[in-house]
């Protein structure tokens, strides 16, 4: 029998899947290496704690693989730092090993399967990628979803993935006779509400943040005297259990709720772990049915279905649009926006209180709730008309849990309505009454949220019916948006140029505000 090739298998910082069928037996002709990659760090301005997460999270899960008896190569920036570029570290490293063949997992992200695609060929030996083997459906299944490349709704596939997988289905139907329950969710917070303490942990980061010093990475937001995020398996398995346990009566119900009181709420803080593949969607969707099952009268179906359609749903399919769509939807500017984004974004020194508390906890945890995402800082840079590039550039940077196949459909898609209505149905704008709704930011705002033309009204007000009024013959005929275009119609003209005047005001110097 012949010998098998002498191999490197590379490994980056979101493949951390212990389960893949890379590692079920111990090759002795293998050598994983999983590095520390200046380009990584530095592609945007990250959260300081996002590459603390992400160099914690590898040097576990490359100790991990050793103690099973696999050969791994775990090179911090230290060594890294010395090389060019990845391809004359993989080259060294190969030779220095006696290494001739190379073999890779394809990256979610393009940018990176690029580069590895062309990286391998100039490599000249044998080469090979191969799927993550992390998600629900493999690569050819939600490529098939989308071949046609017709817009296709969450909610199709949503319902796609439910009938396949027969999660929540009873004979054929879905349990409860719906497939969305989202009607009982939605609420806003109680006045007296103590909040539930949320599982933090407390990794040690002194030597990863010498490296960051000694390498000179720039980073943004502020360290925690410990690492509050979990970056190994046991870590992500008992937040989940926590959540399941706890939080997951809740989520449902306040999934929506915004308040200045508390950053976690009820929400399960698991992205970080899902999208570096150290936690599958698998088992985190097995244990919330588990207890569902153990347990009905706890779990309203309402936020057991709420929570699956998140996983299953929305993150399966956001990855089918960037999977199908790149690299074309990394380019697409549906409405010609062009602003630059406010400095307050990254300062979060504005009078908006709203917006002011959602930077505020950004940089605190990398961490805000989606609906703080979508209908806070999205919501405002869409209404300020704020370059799509700018708005990914923000989102890619400052949230823990940001890697662009999952970031950009939901910013430049969801939020930015920016693929002209690929992904969502209706720009998700709104007035500062939504935020009103659902949080309780507009106590002590210095912004009056009744008004929308005077010196103190809330800019969202003035901004959102100017955002009408301004893509009047783009979207003025979308059948969703009918009543908002039928209100802007009601306004006195005297009224909306006072309005228009003040919008103007706000998109002219936005940090003034
Ligand atoms: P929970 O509210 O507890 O939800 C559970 C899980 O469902 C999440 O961990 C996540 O894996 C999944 N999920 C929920 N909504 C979505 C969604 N719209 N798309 C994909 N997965 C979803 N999520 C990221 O993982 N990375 C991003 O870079 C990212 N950028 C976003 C940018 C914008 C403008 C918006 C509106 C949303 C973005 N999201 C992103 C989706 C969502 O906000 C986060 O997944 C969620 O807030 C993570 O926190 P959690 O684990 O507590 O989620
Ligand atoms: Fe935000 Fe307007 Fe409310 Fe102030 S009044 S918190 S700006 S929505």
């Amino acid at each position: 029998m012949q010998a098998p090739i002498p191999t490197l298998r590379l490994i980056l910082g979101d493949q951390l899947n212990a389960k893949h069928s890379w590692f079920a037996s111990i090759e002795a002709h293998v050598l994983y290496l999983i590095a520390e990659l200046p380009q990584e760090a530095t592609y945007v301005t990250h959260h300081v704690q996002k590459v603390q997460a992400f160099f914690l999270a590898m040097a576990h899960f490359g100790q991990g693989l050793s103690d099973r008896g696999h050969r791994v190569c775990h090179l911090t920036l230290d060594e890294t730092g010395q090389f060019d570029d990845l391809e004359s570290l993989v080259k060294h490293v190969m030779k220095e090993h006696g290494l001739e063949k190379f073999e890779y997992q394809r990256p979610d992200e393009y940018r990176l399967r690029v580069q590895l695609r062309a990286m391998s060929e100039a490599l000249g030996c044998p080469s090979d990628g191969v799927e993550t083997e992390h998600f629900l459906l493999s690569e050819a299944e939600v490529l098939a979803f989308f071949a046609d490349g017709k817009s296709r709704r969450m909610e199709q596939f949503y319902r796609s993935m439910r009938k396949k997988t027969g999660i929540l289905m009873a004979g054929g139907h879905p349990v409860g006779e719906r497939w969305n329950f989202d009607q009982e969710n939605r609420k806003k917070l109680p006045k007296a509400w103590s909040p539930p303490e949320p599982l933090l942990f407390e990794n040690d980061t002194t030597k990863v943040d010498e490296r960051l010093v000694r390498h000179g990475i720039q980073t943004w937001g502020t360290a925690q005297a410990h690492l509050v995020w979990p970056v190994t398996v046991a870590q992500a398995e008992a937040l989940v259990q926590d959540f399941v346990a706890r939080l997951l009566p809740l989520f449902g119900r306040y999934q929506d709720a915004m308040t200045d009181r508390d950053w976690a709420l009820y929400h399960a803080r698991i992205s970080f772990a899902l999208n570096c593949k150290f936690m599958t969607p698998q088992w985190l969707i097995g244990e919330v049915l588990k207890a569902y099952e153990r347990d009905p009268s706890t779990y309203e179906l309402a936020s057991v279905e709420g929570f699956i359609r998140q996983v299953m749903g929305w993150r399966e399919y956001v990855r089918g649009i960037y999977l199908s769509q790149m690299p074309e939807y990394g380019q697409a500017n549906a409405l010609a926006n062009d602003r630059p984004l406010p400095a307050f974004y990254w300062t979060g020194k504005t009078q908006m209180r709203c917006v002011a508390q959602v930077v505020k906890q950004t940089k605190a945890y990398a961490y805000a709730h989606h609906i703080q995402r979508l209908m806070v800082t999205g919501n405002l840079a869409l209404l300020l008309g704020v370059a799509p590039d700018a708005v990914d550039e923000w989102y890619l940077s400052v949230f823990i849990d940001a890697i662009e196949w999952v970031e950009m459909p939901n910013t430049r898609g969801m939020s930015q309505y920016a693929d002209g209505g690929f992904l969502a149905s209706k720009p998700y704008v709104s007035s500062g009454k939504y935020i009103q709704r659902m949080s309780d930011y507009c106590q002590g705002c210095t912004y009056n949220i009744d008004e929308r033309s005077s010196e103190d009204a809330c800019p969202f007000n003035s901004l959102y019916w100017a955002f009408l009024h301004r893509h009047q013959s783009t979207l003025g005929n979308n059948q969703r948006m009918a009543m908002m275009y039928s209100n802007l119609k009601r306004i006195p003209a005297a009224e909306l140029t006072d309005i228009l005047n003040r919008a103007d005001a706000v998109r002219r110097d936005p940090d003034a505000f």
